[in-house]
C-alpha cells in the first residue's frame, strides 16, 4: 500500500555546474562607495569640530589669569589650541603683537606652553584624507576580486586546449584482485592484461596483439572502476583516469586536445593503464545525417580517442580500459577490433558473489556470530556491489546508534528495509482506521502469496508505515531464477491485486493505496503481452519497449511499430489479464475468509508479522529456503511493494 502512485523521481546525476556569473550587484559598490564618501566628508569634521571652544583672545586672557587653562599650542599663522583645567578643550588665535609680555603672562600663570611650525595638525589631515579613500579602496577591491573571478574563469576555457590544463588523474593503485569480490569470469579474461602490462616485451617478441582495450559493461555500482584499479594495483603500473564527461566542454576542440593530452602523457609513462569511465559521454553514436542535433565537441573527442588507440604501436603497452552501463549507446567504431576489441561484462552478483563481497566489506568489522552472511546474501537479490557496501555499512550505523560495536543479525534486517523501502515510522501516523484498512489490504497480499503455489514465498507482512509505503508485504524467492514461467507471472500478478481484493471483500470498496500496485501489475501485464507473446488474440509477437529508440541515434524520435488496432488488441488483453488476476485474487480471499480475519487481528495487534506465522494461519507448510537448485542470476531487486 502506498502513500503515494509514482515513486519519486529517479535521481540524475547532477550536471556540471557553469561557472557563475559575476553578480551583477556589484555595480551597485560604487553607489555605496560615494555614499559613505559623502557621510565621513560632512561627519569628520564636526567630529573634530564639536568639542572644543572657540575663545575670543581677551577670554583667553581672563581664563589664564584664573588659572582656568592648562596648555596651550601656538601656531606660526597665530592660531592656538589647548585644554582648560576642566579637561575641555578650545581654539583661539593669537595676534601677531602679544609678543614677550603674553608669553610672561602664560608663564606666570603655569599653562604648558607649546610652539608648532604648521598651520593645523598635519596627522590629521592625512588622516582624515585617508578616512574619506578608505571607502573607495574598500569597494574597489570587493569589485576587483568579484569581477576577477569571472574573469578567470572565462580565461580558463578559452585557453584550455593550450594551457593543457590536466583533467586526468595519475595514480599507482593498491587495490588488488582479492579486494574485488566474485567475478572470476571477468577477472579472468582481464587477468591477460595484467600479464601483458608486466612483461610487454615478450608480447611483442612473440608478435602476439595484446589487447587494447577492454570495454566492461554492466549495471551501476557492480564493481568496474574497482576493476580497473584492480588491474592496475595487480600489475603494478602507473593509472590514469578520467571521465567521459569531463572531456565534453563547451568549445569545440577541448576535448579532442585533453584526448591528445592523455595519451602523450600516457606514452611517456608506459606500460600504464588508462581508464575512460563512463565512457557513453563521449562514445556515444556519433549522429547521422537524418539526425536533429549533431553534437560537434563530442564527435571530435571520439574521433581524437580512436586515432589515439589507433595510432600507439601496440607493444608501447598502453592498455585502454573502459567502462559504460550503456553499451547499447555506443558507436560502433568504438568496439571494432583494434580499439575496444573485448567487451568484459560485469553483471549483477548472483547470491554466491553477494556473500563474499559482503565478506569484503565486513573485513574489519566485528560481527556478531548470530549473523549469516548467506543468509544476507539470500535476502538481497538485485542488489549491486555498491548497495552491499552500503548495506554493510548502514548495519554497522545502525549498530553504534544502538551503543553497540558489535554487529548483530537484526542491524542487517533493518539496514535492508531501511535501504529498500526508507525510514520506518511508527505505526501511530495512521489513524485508526486507516491502520485496519492498511491490514486488510497487506493481509490480502500475504494470503493470496501463501496459497499461490507458483509465487514467491512471504517472508514478511508489516502495517509500519516506511518511506512512501503504509504497509509491505515482503516475498523472497527460494532461488534466483533466470525465467519466469506464465504460470508465475498471472500468480504475481493476483499477489499484486490482492490488496485491493481484499479491501473491497472487507471493506466494500476500493482505495488510494492500491495505486502503486495496480501500476506494477499494469506494467507487468503490459509486458506479458507486448514482449512476452502470453497473449493468445496477439499471438507471438514481441514490441519490447523502447526497442526502436537507439537505431535512429536520437531519442525521443521512436514511434509505435504497430498499427493503431494492434494497440487496441493490446489494451483488451491487459485489461483481460488483470481483470482474471482479480478474480483470482478475489476467489482465494472468499474462499480462505476465517484466515484473512485471522491474519488482519494479528496483524493490528503486532504490527509486524513473519511468514511462517502466515503459512500456519493457512495451514500450509512454509516453503524452505535451501530447496533451490543452484540458479544463480539475480532476477532484479524483489521487495514486493504492496
Ligand atoms: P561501478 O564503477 O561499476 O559503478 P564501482 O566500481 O564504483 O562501481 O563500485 C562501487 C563500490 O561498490 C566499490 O567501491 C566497492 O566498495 C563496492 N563493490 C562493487 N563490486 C564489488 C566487488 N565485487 N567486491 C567488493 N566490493 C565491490
Ligand atoms: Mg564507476
Ligand atoms: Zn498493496
Amino acid at each position: 500500500m502506498t502513500k503515494r502512485a509514482s515513486p519519486p523521481p529517479a535521481s540524475d546525476k547532477p550536471g556540471a555546474t557553469a561557472p557563475p556569473p559575476p553578480p551583477a550587484w556589484r555595480h551597485y559598490l560604487w553607489v555605496l562607495a560615494i555614499a559613505l564618501f559623502l557621510v565621513l566628508y560632512f561627519v569628520l569634521p564636526t567630529t573634530r569640530a564639536t568639542s572644543p571652544v572657540s575663545l575670543t583672545y581677551s577670554q583667553f586672557l581672563t581664563d589664564v589669569t584664573a588659572h582656568h587653562v592648562k596648555t596651550v599650542t601656538i601656531y606660526t599663522t597665530g592660531a592656538a589650541s589647548g585644554t582648560l583645567t576642566n579637561g575641555s578643550s578650545y581654539t583661539t588665535a593669537i595676534p601677531p603683537q602679544a609678543g614677550q609680555a603674553f608669553l610672561d603672562t602664560l608663564q606666570s600663570n603655569g599653562v604648558g606652553v607649546t610652539a608648532t611650525a604648521s598651520g593645523t595638525s598635519f596627522g590629521a589631515d592625512v588622516l582624515s584624507v585617508a578616512i574619506l579613500i578608505l571607502p573607495f579602496l574598500v569597494i574597489g577591491y570587493i569589485w576587483y576580486r568579484l569581477s576577477k573571478g569571472a574573469a578567470s574563469q572565462l580565461q580558463g576555457a578559452m585557453g584550455v586546449g593550450r594551457s593543457r590544463a590536466k583533467i586526468f588523474d595519475e595514480e599507482q593503485p593498491k587495490t588488488t584482485f582479492s579486494d574485488v569480490a566474485g567475478y572470476e569470469g571477468a577477472k579472468l579474461e582481464i587477468r591477460e592484461v595484467v600479464d601483458f602490462l608486466r612483461r610487454p616485451d615478450r608480447y611483442a617478441r612473440a608478435g602476439a596483439m595484446a589487447p587494447r582495450g577492454i570495454i566492461m559493461v554492466g549495471p551501476p555500482g557492480t564493481g568496474k572502476t574497482l576493476l580497473a584499479r584492480a588491474v592496475a594495483g595487480e600489475a603494478d603500473v602507473p593509472f590514469f583516469s578520467v571521465t567521459g564527461s569531463s572531456f565534453v566542454e563547451m568549445f569545440v576542440g577541448v576535448g579532442a586536445a585533453r584526448v591528445r593530452d592523455l595519451f602523450q602523457e600516457a606514452r611517456k609513462r608506459s606500460p600504464c593503464i588508462v581508464f575512460v569511465d563512463e565512457i557513453d559521454a563521449i562514445g556515444q553514436r556519433r549522429a547521422g545525417s537524418g539526425s536533429v542535433v549533431a553534437n560537434d565537441e563530442r564527435e571530435q573527442t571520439l574521433n581524437q580517442l580512436l586515432s589515439e588507440m589507433d595510432g600507439f604501436d601496440p607493444a608501447t603497452g598502453i592498455v585502454v580500459l573502459a567502462a559504460t552501463n550503456r553499451p547499447e549507446v555506443l558507436d560502433p567504431a568504438l568496439l571494432r577490433p583494434g580499439r575496444f576489441d573485448r567487451q568484459v561484462t560485469v553483471p549483477l552478483p548472483t547470491l554466491a558473489e553477494r556473500t563474499a563481497i559482503l565478506r569484503v566489506h565486513c573485513r574489519g568489522k566485528r560481527l556478531d556470530h548470530s549473523v549469516d552472511l548467506g543468509i544476507v546474501a539470500r535476502g538481497t537479490p538485485g542488489f549491486s556491489g555498491a548497495d552491499l557496501a552500503n548495506l554493510v555499512n548502514e548495519a554497522a550505523i545502525v549498530a553504534v546508534r544502538e551503543g553497540r560495536e558489535l554487529i548483530v543479525a537484526a542491524d542487517f534486517d533493518q539496514a535492508r528495509d531501511r535501504i529498500l523501502l526508507g525510514r520506518r515510522e511508527g505505526s501511530n501516523v495512521l489513524l485508526p482506521e486507516e491502520k485496519h484498512a492498511v491490514a486488510v489490504h497487506e493481509a490480502g497480499h500475504a494470503l493470496v502469496a501463501a496459497l499461490s503455489d507458483k509465487a514467491d514465498p512471504v517472508a514478511k507482512v508489516t502495517i509500519l508505515p516506511a518511506g512512501q509505503s503504509l504497509g509491505v508485504t515482503e516475498q523472497l524467492p527460494l532461488v534466483e531464477r533466470h525465467l519466469y514461467g506464465e504460470d508465475y507471472l498471472r500468480q504475481a500478478l493476483a499477489v499484486r491485486l490482492g490488496g485491493r481484493a481484499a479491501e473491497l471483500l472487507k471493506l466494500g470498496q476500493g482505495s488510494t493505496g492500491a495505486a502503486n500496485d495496480l501500476a506494477t501489475a499494469t506494467d507487468l501485464a503490459t509486458k506479458m503481452v507486448r514482449e512476452f507473446g502470453l497473449s493468445s488474440e496477439l499471438g507471438p509477437v514481441g514490441y519490447p519497449e523502447g526497442g526502436s529508440v537507439f537505431l535512429g541515434g536520437g531519442a525521443g524520435l521512436s514511434s509505435r511499430p504497430f498499427a493503431e488496432q494492434t494497440q487496441a488488441v493490446i489494451d483488451r488483453e491487459v485489461s483481460e489479464l488483470l481483470r482474471q488476476a482479480e478474480r483470482t485474487a478475489l476467489e482465494v480471499l472468499r474462499t480462505h475468509e476465517p484466515q484473512l480475519d485471522r491474519l488482519v487481528d494479528l496483524l493490528l495487534a503486532s504490527e509486524t508479522v513473519d511468514g511462517s506465522t502466515v503459512y500456519d494461519i493457512v495451514g500450509r507448510p512454509e516453503p524452505s529456503f535451501g530447496a533451490g537448485t543452484g540458479l544463480t542470476v539475480a532476477p532484479g531487486r524483489f521487495a514486493e511493494e504492496a
